[in-house]
């Protein structure tokens, strides 16, 4: 059981006790059916306290039941906060650290709530493509006011107790506690207070109204409609808020429950619910124990000062980690130092970092000339030219100076981390930590491990990940790793695209309508055009018998690498991001086309995403079955953190699985016989076609 029921003198107290956040799993809600029936039989009992044990009063649903029938067997969440209605005797919830969503939803059900300041209370489902489906879009409202209770369900933000606290008229908390230390002790007293007490007060007796009515709530929609696309849960929640103010109390809950049913089906709070699971997920290597000793890391030096050193740096600097840059060049340091204080500035300018903070950030950072100055730091991460010449020179040093136990990184996109391990003495110290530009924005890191990684090497790169506050995902060491490798696959789709008919701008469009924060041709040239052109020159014999399209190769003979040269696939103003087609790639694009012999047609907006989607998963596929990743949902994390896929569709792979694995293979087999395709291309990946065999999906 993991609620427990104790006697103290003439009160019960129940403590949920299911780590790590008391989550209300089964055991746990009929631990507290359990504890409310003996405190009712027992006569020498006047009332009841619940609370949590631990790091809080409760975090809500049990996240092991997710999606599972268990999560609404009987006693549910509404069965429970129901009994505690319905109890003879007063319940009191006793409140620290955390309640959130159901945990919120069930101290709401009590008579009385008394709460510890520094509480985080929240109704975070809508985070999930859900809303509180025990009663909060009910109750809070009532105890609350309107607006600050849509506030809080559209948002799913959490507040401090003492700030709610303060809101006028609140009847959220009877009682303040004056600490977490004396809360057990006051819930005791307030709960002696009110022995007495009847009839018992109870949320759902509360009138619930706002002055402005549907004026309010229209104002309300306006405002979230157009924070949030695509997004179907948080104008769902004003809905529910709404009901609270125009319906009786049970017939506002049956418009909950109706919501939160379909909601619980929608496509898009699988999506949610599925990369919550998967980021957590991601953080855990399957033979890497969680009890792995972990080094320790201080101090970390950074080797290059440009677009990607620095972006790190401040990553670290950020955490409070002190940071030591190393350049060839004063100048070259003095360069890169500026770039990370005009970042820094800018962001003070908009009132996002304080002064103090930014002064603070800054006096960890220090830079050297001298490799011998870097021995001291616990982890160097390379971020030199991609050049593996220029890589060996840079790790012999490395090897030569940083102290036994350092971990020696390198941020290479391309070139083999098994390679860079050899050049030193220490291969099971050496791993890839590939940032992505910005660096110090880009949410995703890919932990490269190579094929003498060690296991405590692997799991302290994740931990500092987490400490720097990015996503990390494994993949082991292969040609573009798991994100670029499966893009490139991507770009060749959208080269054909051109060759059949496309503009960059019908691509585009497509793309950015399916949900990609940007098409092909946009990203290409924010990235640079020229990323991709060398490295095709570098593989020239490998493509040689590849079928792609040309155009992107001509492009860059123009010089037009992208926004950096203010032309690429568009053409761009000077300080804007607005891409403006351009007359003389049109034209560049019709006399490739013609070269080939090729009569343009009209491309449907679902083939150019389906080509351009599909491609993407087949060679998913691959990389699944090479184990370059560890699993599928792996994918799908380094799609949504670093290439902009549509949150709300959950990624490549459970995108894939909800179309139906059946119907991406089929839709493959019609693109194969394409003759200005590739039949090679579409040639399902065997793990797919195995899948599609067994009747089983990637997750
Ligand atoms: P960059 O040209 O902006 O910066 C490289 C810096 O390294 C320069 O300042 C240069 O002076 C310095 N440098 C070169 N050789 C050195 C040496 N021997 N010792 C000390 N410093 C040296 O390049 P970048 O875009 O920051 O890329 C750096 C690395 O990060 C590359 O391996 C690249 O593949 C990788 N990467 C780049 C991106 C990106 O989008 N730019 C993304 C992920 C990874």
């Amino acid at each position: 059981m993991t609620a427990h029921y104790k006697v103290h003198g003439d009160l019960a107290v129940i403590t949920l006790d299911n780590p790590p956040v008391n989550g209300l799993g089964y055991s746990t809600r009929l631990g507290i059916t359990q504890g409310l029936e003996q405190a009712m039989a027992d006569s020498a009992v006047v009332a009841v306290v619940i609370t949590g044990a631990g790091g809080a009063f409760s975090g809500g649903a049990d996240i092991r039941e997710f999606g599972s029938p268990k999560a609404m067997q009987e006693p549910n969440l509404g069965s429970v906060i129901r009994m505690i209605e319905n109890a003879t005797k007063p319940v009191v919830a006793a409140i620290h650290s955390v309640a959130m969503g159901g945990g919120l939803e069930l101290a709401l059900g009590c008579h009385y709530r008394i709460a510890a300041p520094g509480a985080s209370i929240a109704l975070p489902e809508v985070k999930l493509g859900l809303l509180p489906g025990a009663g909060g879009t009910q109750r809070l409202p009532r105890v609350l006011g309107v607006e600050p209770a849509v506030n809080m369900v559209v948002s799913g933000e959490a507040i401090k107790s003492e700030m709610l606290a303060m809101l006028p008229g609140q009847k959220l908390f009877d009682k303040m506690a004056k600490s977490a230390d004396t809360l057990a002790q006051e819930a005791m007293d307030l709960a002696h207070s009110v022995a007495a007490t009847r009839p018992l007060p109870l949320v759902r007796n509360l009138p619930c109204s706002h002055p402005m009515g549907d004026a309010f709530f229209q104002f309300v929609r306006n405002g979230v409609g157009a924070m949030v696309k695509n997004l179907p849960a948080p104008l769902k929640c004003v809905d529910a808020v709404e009901a609270a103010t125009k319906k009786k109390f049970d017939d506002g809950l049956a418009v909950e429950r109706d919501i939160f049913i379909s909601l619980m089906m929608s496509s898009e709070s699988r999506a949610l619910r599925h990369l919550f699971l998967s980021e957590r997920a991601a953080s855990k290597i399957p033979d890497v124990p969680s009890d792995t000793p972990l080094r320790e890391i201080k101090s970390v030096a950074i080797i290059g000062a440009g677009t990607m050193g620095g972006g790190i740096a401040m990553n670290f600097l950020n955490a409070g980690i002190a940071v030591k840059m190393l350049e060839m060049k004063q100048e070259a340091l003095d360069k890169g130092v500026g770039i990370m204080r005009g970042n820094y500035e800018a962001q003070v300018k908009k009132g996002k970092l304080k002064q103090d903070k930014y002064e603070q950030r800054m006096a960890l950072l220090s830079t050297t000339l001298s490799y011998d100055d870097l021995g001291s730091a616990d982890m160097v991460i390379e971020a030199v030219f991609e050049d593996i010449g220029v890589k060996e020179k840079v790790f012999k040093e490395l090897d030569r100076v940083m102290k036994p136990g350092a971990i020696l990184a390198s941020n290479t996109s391309t070139l083999d981390v098994n390679k860079i391990a050899a050049f030193t003495q220490r291969p099971q110290d050496v791993v890839g930590l590939h940032f992505f530009s910005p660096a110090n924005v880009m949410k995703l890191l890919e932990v490269v491990r190579g094929a003498k990684t060690s296991k405590d090497v692997m799991a302290t790169a994740m931990a500092v990940a987490k400490k720097i506050r990015k996503t990390a995902v494994v993949s082991g060491v292969c040609d573009g790793f798991i994100g670029n490798r499966m893009i490139e696959q991507y770009a060749r789709q959208a080269g054909l695209l051109l060759d059949e008919g496309c503009t960059p701008a019908q691509v585009d469009k497509a793309m950015e309508k399916f949900g990609m924060a940007m098409g092909p041709f946009r990203m290409g040239d924010l990235a640079g055009n020229d990323i991709g052109w060398a490295i095709r020159k570098r593989r020239a014999v490998e493509l040689a018998d590849v079928k792609y399209s040309r155009t992107a190769d001509l492009l860059c003979e123009k010089g037009r690498f992208g926004q950096k040269t203010g032309a690429g696939w568009y053409d761009y103003q000077a300080g804007k991001r607005e891409a403006i087609p351009n007359a003389e790639v049109i034209k560049m694009i019709e006399d490739y086309r013609a070269s080939q012999g090729i009569t343009p047609r009209k491309v449907s907006e679902e083939e150019i995403v389906q080509r351009l989607v599909f491609a993407l998963v087949n060679e998913a596929a691959h990389i699944l079955e090479e184990g370059i990743a560890n699993k599928a949902s792996d994918i799908d994390i380094v799609y949504i953190f670093g290439y902009g896929f549509p949150i709300y569709r959950g990624g490549p792979m459970l995108y894939a699985d909800e179309v139906g694995l059946f119907n991406v293979m089929q839709a493959m087999h019609r693109f194969a016989q394409n003759p200005f395709d590739d039949a090679n291309f579409w040639k399902p990946a065997p793990l797919l076609a195995r899948l599609v065999a067994e009747g089983k999906t990637f997750n």
